[in-house]
């Protein structure tokens, strides 16, 4: 027997159609490339897309083809996440940190057909036009007058003329929801990046679960500043499940220092914000060098990697932001688990609701997890026992772009390559990436916990903790640290600090000081480069 239900394909579209007619008026407020503030509101901007959709149409962009951005966080780029995905193209959002030969190798890789991009990096355009072989076209997201006249661009448009020259009357298509509708290349620290493929089905589903009260809980009262930027796995979402909660967005553009972030938060009144711990770094220093406060900001979201326990008593201690950990994958979409309190909780104490704040968290609805041994035999979840970690779910990949890496499913299950605990209460705790797992004499040593206690040392700014080579035990951790300015520390002293948090044999051998730490396209530390710079070095 069949339900009796109307249904309707789960298309991108229908969220910017629901943000215009229920939320028309609520803002999109950007700090632009040109450095001014821009702002409008959703209406304008579901207007924008449908000129930018009529433009896509006339160009010859037909349903899959592939369209590309190189663009920081602002409102042409959501206008092009709505006409592209909505007319059904696919976004490749591209991410400019990324060495040149690599942005042409995916650009080439994806077959894109045109490639918009922010002024700011016109000078990577005029380096990689000639070798991205696919491209017809090259729209540079900004008005005429700054638009180079040297033909250093081959077939160079304008965003905003084909903005003006086309009719903001169009009909969003209709077709199957599982039709991709982005595509993100992971940073591909080993090897070329590989493509996670999304449909319109898992990213709608992707932007309700997102938003729901116990993952980042988006609503009409929040004003929302994604610092993770677009080209990193759709700002966490954040760019869909904001207009489908009616949330108001504020877009920092490349301002992303400390002060002009504080700035932004402070004038739009942000109540929400994401990012990747060393984004709050900066921020978190300007703050407390300027003794200011936050008058609105209420909530976080911090991933990307793990997120310092230092951090979260500041951000919760000292100036009364809740912190959401949440963990997750460009693979995912990329939310896996969010770290928020049950019932049970309300009775402890801070400390130990902040133990469990900690972990990276519970499954959200949609999302299965489970950690195995190295023969694939599932783990007990009782906090301790740790094993590689394995998902499923509707906005998890199944295969990378154009079967990139071949089957690589195991029974079902999407390996993450990162190793965690899972206690009984459901909550997941990283240990560490496999590839950055410290192997002593045979035993494993987990890097986050060394790093975590070395970042609440007086003076730490930064910490990464990798394997060298070791004659007796193969391998032990050595402890990179960046110092704050004008800081001086004990290495003694700071090695003693670990007596009692931890296992005694997971204690560092040594500690070397370094004036700033490799960081990849995505902010994270690059620890394959750290290991490389220390391969050779002797430990006392
Ligand atoms: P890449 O860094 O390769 O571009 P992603 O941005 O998709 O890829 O990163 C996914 C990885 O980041 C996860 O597999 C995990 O190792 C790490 N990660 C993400 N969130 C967290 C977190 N909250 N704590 C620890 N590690 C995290």
């Amino acid at each position: 027997l069949m339900g009796q239900m109307m249904s309707k394909p789960l298309l991108i579209s229908s969220i910017i159609e629901h943000a215009d007619r229920h939320f028309g008026g609520n803002e999109i407020v950007s700090r632009r490339v040109e450095g001014d503030i821009h702002r409008y509101t959703y209406h304008d901007c579901h207007s924008r897309a449908k000129k930018l959709a009529n433009a896509l149409q006339q160009l010859g962009v037909v349903l899959g083809d592939r369209v590309a951005t190189l663009a920081w966080n602002g409102y042409r780029h959501m206008e092009a996440y709505y006409a592209v995905s909505g007319s059904g193209a696919v976004l490749h959002t591209i991410n400019p940190r990324l060495y040149p030969e690599q942005i042409a190798y995916i650009v080439n890789h994806a077959e894109d057909q045109y490639l918009l991009f922010d002024i700011t990096f016109l000078p990577i355009i005029q380096a990689i036009a000639k070798h991205c072989t696919t491209v017809k076209g090259f729209v540079m997201m900004c008005d005429r007058d700054r638009l180079p006249t040297d033909g250093s661009v081959p077939n160079l448009l304008c965003y905003e003329d084909l903005i003006a020259a086309n009719s903001d009357q169009f009909i969003w298509p209709l077709f199957d929801e599982n039709s991709a509708s982005s595509l993100c290349y992971t940073s591909g620290t080993t090897g070329n990046p590989k493509g996670a493929l999304y449909s319109h089905r898992s990213t709608v589903l992707h932007s309700y679960a997102s938003a729901m009260p116990d993952a980042l809980n988006v609503s009409a009262r929040d004003a929302v500043l994604p610092v993770v930027p677009m080209f990193h796995v759709n700002a966490w979402g954040l760019p869909y499940s904001a207009p489908l909660s009616g949330a108001k967005l504020v877009f920092p553009g490349p301002h992303m220092d400390g002060k002009s972030l504080y700035e932004l938060f402070e004038q739009e009144q942000v109540t929400f914000s994401a990012g990747v711990p060393t984004i709050w770094l900066g921020l978190l220093n300007y703050v407390a060098q300027n003794n200011l406060r936050f008058s609105s900001f209420k909530r976080t979201v911090i991933g990307g990697s793990a997120c310092p326990p230092s951090m979260m008593k500041t951000l919760r201690h000292t100036y009364g932001v809740e912190v959401i950990h949440a963990w997750g994958m460009t693979e995912m979409s990329p939310l896996g688990t969010t770290g928020t309190l049950q019932a049970k909780h309300m009775g402890l104490t801070d400390a130990q609701q902040e133990a469990v704040l900690l972990k990276q968290g519970h499954a959200v609805y949609g999302v299965d997890m489970k950690i195995v041994d190295d023969a694939g035999a599932e783990l007990p979840w009782d906090g301790i026992t740790y094993g590689n970690l394995l998902v499923k779910g509707e906005w998890i990949i199944h295969s990378y772009f154009k079967q990139e890496g071949g089957d690589i499913l195991e029974d079902g299950w999407f390996p993450t390559g990162d190793v965690a605990t899972i206690d009984a209460d459901g909550y997941m705790q990283i240990t560490d990436r496999s590839k950055d797992v410290i192997k002593s004499g045979g035993e494993w040593i987990g890097t986050i916990d060394l790093e975590n206690v070395a970042m609440s040392f007086p003076g730490v700014l930064q910490a990464a903790c990798i394997s060298v080579f070791h004659p007796k035990w193969d391998e032990r951790p050595l402890l990179v640290v960046v110092k704050k300015p004008d800081a001086e520390i004990d290495k003694a002293a700071l090695l003693q600090f670990y007596e009692g948090k931890i296992a005694k044999w997971w204690t560092p051998d040594d500690v070397v000081f370094i004036d700033a730490l490799p960081l990849g396209a995505t902010g994270k530390i690059q620890k394959n480069k750290l290991r490389e710079q220390f391969k050779d070095y002797k430990l006392p």
